[in-house]
């Protein structure tokens, strides 16, 4: 089976845009494919965390990944800090990767405006990213269009490691959703939606209540205009209808006939019906698992071995590809 790898931090409350670009998205491939689903904690301290929130938001993570349908015996479900040759491979792979390249990133630049003092470790964020995803010689990465340019990344440097050393990683393709691979901001339909944004009115959490994801919608930045078209230039519109269509299944093209001769708020309450029916099962699933600590643990123990079985495996060769000794 070809293996498919996703990563989420744990720097905040998971989004709609978290659920829609990725997370809905990885139940169904799990017959299909070795699945290998992480909680990226490594990465998730790249910015400052509270340590007691951070802890209590990994275990969180992991049981949100089973309310939507992760199933533990199926695939390998785990947290990155406790599968250490994570950060083994990237130090190696730090020794290929050139810094001009790291400062290019979207991501970096976005993320370093934000923080007070920037510091390596997220510069270097993209490396470790490359590193989850070829220690598992993965071949599909489904994750949302923000992180295309890490893919791209993720295919340079293992091309470039396969040539100066010898073939060891598959090289990996994005899988991005048709609808939903990039739901914005809802005070800022100009930037993506994010959990780590300081404004709690430009997202809604995966488990926000009904009446707050309500509020939230109808606040929701739009324009000036009063028509609803599909278009750039109604960014609000726009990823409103982004946003119905991916919780309805449908195309934006079939949601914009829906709405066509309706005014904002008719579309707005609308949206915000669709996002609570969508997410009612899974809230539902979440709360019912949370409070089973053993049973939360008992899987990450067990994703964390079998993960780092594969992950020894692939860093053994590079290690002896480099030429560092190992008795
Ligand atoms: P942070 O602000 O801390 O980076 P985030 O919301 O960007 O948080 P990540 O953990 O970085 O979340 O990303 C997890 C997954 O969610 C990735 O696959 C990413 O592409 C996807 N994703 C993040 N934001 C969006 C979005 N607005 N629309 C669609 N997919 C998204
Ligand atoms: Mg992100």
């Amino acid at each position: 089976k070809k293996v498919v790898y996703s990563a989420i931090q744990p720097s905040g409350s998971l989004t709609i845009g978290n659920y829609l670009g990725a997370l809905s998205n990885f139940s169904d491939l799990q017959e299909e494919y070795q699945c290998i689903y992480c909680v990226a904690n490594m990465h998730a301290i790249t910015v400052p965390q509270n340590p007691a929130d951070l802890r209590k938001r990994t275990l969180d993570l992991i049981a949100l990944y089973v309310a939507c349908g992760i199933d533990p015996e199926k695939s390998i479900l785990y947290i990155q800090s406790q599968v250490p040759e994570h950060t083994e491979l990237a130090w190696v792979l730090n020794t290929i990767t050139s810094i001009g390249q790291l400062n290019r990133m979207t991501q970096f630049k976005d993320k370093s405006k934000k923080q007070k003092e920037v510091y390596a470790g997220l510069l270097n964020y993209p490396v470790l990213m490359v590193a989850d995803i070829l220690l598992y010689q993965s071949a599909f990465v489904p994750v949302g269009e923000d992180q295309r340019q890490h893919i791209e990344l993720t295919r340079d440097i293992a091309e470039r490691f396969n040539t100066r050393y010898s073939p060891t990683f598959t090289i990996p393709d994005i899988m991005a959703p048709k609808v939903g691979a990039k739901i914005m901001g809802l005070q800022d339909p100009t930037s993506k939606m994010s959990k780590s944004d300081p404004d709690e009115n430009g997202f809604i959490l995966i488990l926000d209540e009904p009446d707050v994801i309500r509020r939230k919608i109808k606040r929701a930045v739009t324009d000036s205009k009063g028509t609803i078209a599909y278009t750039d230039e109604q960014p609000g519109v726009k990823n409103l209808l982004d946003i119905y269509s991916s919780f309805k299944h449908i195309s934006p093209e079939e949601a914009l006939r829906e709405f066509e001769s309706a005014g904002y708020g008719e579309l707005k309450e609308a949206v915000a019906e669709a996002v609570v029916e969508g997410l009612a099962p899974v809230q539902e699933r979440f709360h019912a698992i949370r409070g089973d600590k053993e049973q939360l643990e008992a899987i990450c123990r067990d994703g964390a071995e079998k993960a780092s079985y594969l992950a020894q495996k692939t860093l053994r060769k590079v290690y002896r590809k480099v030429g560092l000794v190992q008795f």
